[in-house]
């Protein structure tokens, strides 16, 4: 699409719709239930003239990123939440769907039999989530012909979450950023990751320095000594790319002109 002269924000929706219609991601279809069974989903695009779309806790459609996208060029708003999130979607012809996947177990029905006061629910899901370590949020970062940078993530946020939770993803400069210069997207945990503010720090590292793999290596580390686990994806203007992660793994695509 880029080398045909599309633009960057088609890009990234393109490939995000992609991910978030693959089930092996926890975007779209086959993200993570929150705690009562729900698949409440957060995403977000941001452009080089620092605008940006993005809905939290969006429910029953199909790709979140699309209506991130309409947020930022249909509306006067940066963010809309919950029932107003689906309520645009609607407007603008989103059709009800569900994501959540039928084989893949409701934390609800995990819970049943157990105990549940609020704090054995609570002491349960911190058991779980020290197993887990699993964040399977998508990212893309483009830059197309004319210049123009996008930075666009978009996720089911994280197994067993409490209904209502925002994480990182669709929060400026925390899982999404995007300025002139460079485009950022983050994954791994989410309320660590908005506290560092995590892409708005590298961001502001490399143009300070002018050197992005030091500079998202340092903000991993940062994220290291909070035992934050977490990744990023960066492209700068000039074509530079680069990731760091500090978790198991974390599967990166990139492809240049030449
Ligand atoms: N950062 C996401 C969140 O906390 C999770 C992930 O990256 O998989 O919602």
């Amino acid at each position: 699409m880029l080398s045909e002269g599309c633009a960057a924000i088609d890009v990234v929706e393109k490939v995000i719709t992609m991910m978030e219609d693959d089930p092996i991601f926890d975007a779209g279809t086959g993200s993570f239930r929150n705690l009562n069974g729900v698949v409440e989903m957060d995403a977000m695009v941001m452009n080089s003239e620092e605008n940006c779309g993005a809905v939290h806790c969006i429910q029953k459609v199909r790709n979140p990123i699309q209506v991130a996208r309409m947020v930022m060029e249909k509306t006067p708003h940066s963010i809309l939440t919950g029932s107003g999130a689906v309520q645009f979607a609607r407007l603008h012809g989103f059709e009800e769907y569900e994501p959540a996947l039928s084989d893949v177990k409701n934390p609800s029905e995990e819970i049943k039999g157990r105990e549940r006061s609020l704090r054995d629910i609570q002491y349960y899901v911190e058991e779980i989530r020290k197993e887990d370590h699993i964040f399977s949020t998508v990212g893309v970062v483009a830059l197309d012909q004319a210049g123009r940078l996008v930075a666009g993530t978009s996720t089911g946020g994280i197994r067993m979450k409490m209904p209502g939770r925002v994480g990182d993803s669709a929060i400026p400069g925390a899982g999404t950023y995007c300025t002139r210069e460079i485009g950022l997207s983050a994954t791994g945990e989410g309320e660590k990751i908005l506290r560092m503010c995590l892409t708005y720090q590298s961001a502001r590292d490399y143009l300070n320095t002018g050197k992005l793999t030091d500079s998202l290596r340092k903000n991993v580390k940062r994220a290291s000594e909070i035992d934050c686990i977490c990744g990023l994806i960066a492209l700068t203007r000039d074509g530079e790319f680069s990731f760091a992660h500090n978790g198991a793994f974390m599967p990166v695509y990139y492809r240049t002109n030449k």
